[in-house]
């Protein structure tokens, strides 16, 4: 279904249900601006469920409720329809969450963001509710906040104000600067939790100009203050492009280059705070790993880590050839026995067998072996040597 008939069906069941209705946020800055946007963000000044179940059936779609206040989403081939209750919002504290209850239109519009996201067109009609004058800042292309204490009420704002900017070639109008570069003089962000900090750095990374935003982020000195590194937008790019070689989730290695020598690991998640973990350990053989000649000695010291730490590894010690080298083919090798054609030897159980396999896949790794016959053989030779040592 084409986006124009989703929204022509969102109208009739309004019109039929008796609520006002709204596309809100987002959806119409982007329309405005002529970018398309998969999103389509309603608030309605009434019952959410009514119009969400209606409109359910007449998609032929799921309605899922999510744990924010009323809200509900529906999710066409295409499009995700965002259903919400038009709010008044009061800021309990610093960094809290705010406290909500249904309100008006206006009062939704008032406590958003910026001027651009706050505006709202009823639907069905081309009226534009714009009590904050986002028409005029975008066409003066400027991220400007409602009022003064927004930052302070939000400090996520901040990192919302940076993504909006850099994605859409927007200044930041004069006094909103000042009123960020005072919330981060104030440690706002400090506020936060680390849930949150990681949630809008995971947002930033999915932007095309991702690096332009980070690179702002650290020049006004948040990374610093969260207790995060600036590595570089070098560094990151190059992981970039070493993850892409690899087909590897880019993510984590971003949230390792900016914690690794920092002292916020909160933001990390168990997967990521272990690969950082696995690249320190590695980072302390970092000798052994490029005097390594051969592959069974590489294999030596890289086995066991996951491909995360390796890559990040490769790029922070410029270690691309060997370690790509290690991913794609020497790991991956197998030998032709197991540990069965171990026992078959003579061999009990324990950690002898993974000993002996280890130096049979380091021979076979340096050419000396093909067969399975040959790889027999020189599992043989080991234990007959060991034998004899302990005679
Ligand atoms: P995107 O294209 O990145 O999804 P968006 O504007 O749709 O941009 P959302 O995060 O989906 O952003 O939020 C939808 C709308 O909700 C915004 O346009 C804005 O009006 C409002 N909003 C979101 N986050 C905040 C916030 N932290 N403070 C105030 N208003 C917010």
């Amino acid at each position: 279904m084409e986006k124009d008939d989703i929204i022509n069906l969102i109208q009739e069941t309004a019109s039929k249900e008796g609520i006002n209705t709204y596309l809100i946020g987002g959806y119409v800055r982007d329309e405005i601006l002529g970018i398309d946007n998969k999103d389509i963000d309603i608030t309605v000044e009434g019952d959410t469920k009514k119009i969400a179940e209606s409109l359910g059936e007449r998609l032929g779609v799921k309605i899922k409720r999510t744990s924010q206040f009323g809200t509900f989403i529906l999710f066409t081939p295409g499009f995700r329809i965002d259903i919400a209750t038009a709010r008044r919002e009061l800021y309990p504290g610093q960094g809290k969450l705010p406290l909500v209850e249904p309100g008006s239109i206006l009062e939704d519009l008032s406590r958003r963001d910026f001027t651009i996201n706050s505006m709202a067109i009823p639907i069905g009609t081309t009226t534009i509710i714009d009590p904050f004058r986002g028409l005029e800042d975008i066409k003066k292309r400027l991220i400007r906040v409602l009022h003064g204490k927004s930052f302070i009420e939000d400090p996520t704002r901040i990192f919302r104000a940076l993504r909006f900017a850099e994605r859409l070639g927007f200044k930041m109008e004069q006094i909103t600067g000042s009123l960020m570069d005072e919330a981060v003089e104030q440690r706002t962000l400090l506020t936060i939790s680390p849930a949150r900090i990681r949630n809008e750095l995971s947002l930033c990374f999915k932007e095309i100009k991702k690096w332009n935003i980070l690179e702002r982020t650290a020049q006004l000195g948040i990374l610093k203050q969260l207790g995060m590194v600036y590595p570089g937008m070098g560094f990151l790019q190059e992981l970039d492009e070493f993850a892409a070689g690899l087909g590897i989730e880019k993510e984590p290695l971003y949230f390792m280059a900016l914690t690794e020598g920092g002292r916020n690991r909160k933001i990390l998640t168990g997967r990521e705070r272990r690969y950082l973990n696995a690249a320190e350990t590695l980072l302390a053989k970092i000798v052994p790993l490029k005097e390594s000649e051969g592959r069974g000695e590489t294999y030596t010291v890289l086995r066991g880590f996951p491909p995360h730490p390796l890559a990040y590894v490769a790029v922070k010690e410029d270690l691309r050839d060997k370690i790509s080298v290690y991913l794609k083919e020497i790991e991956p090798l197998r030998l032709e026995i197991t540990g069965e054609d171990i026992k078959s030897l003579g061999v009990g159980e324990g950690k002898l067998i993974g000993e002996i396999l280890l130096r049979v896949k380091r021979e076979k790794l340096d050419g000396r072996l093909s067969t399975k016959e040959e790889e027999l053989d020189y599992a043989r030779s080991i234990i007959t040597r060991n034998r004899l040592r302990k005679n």
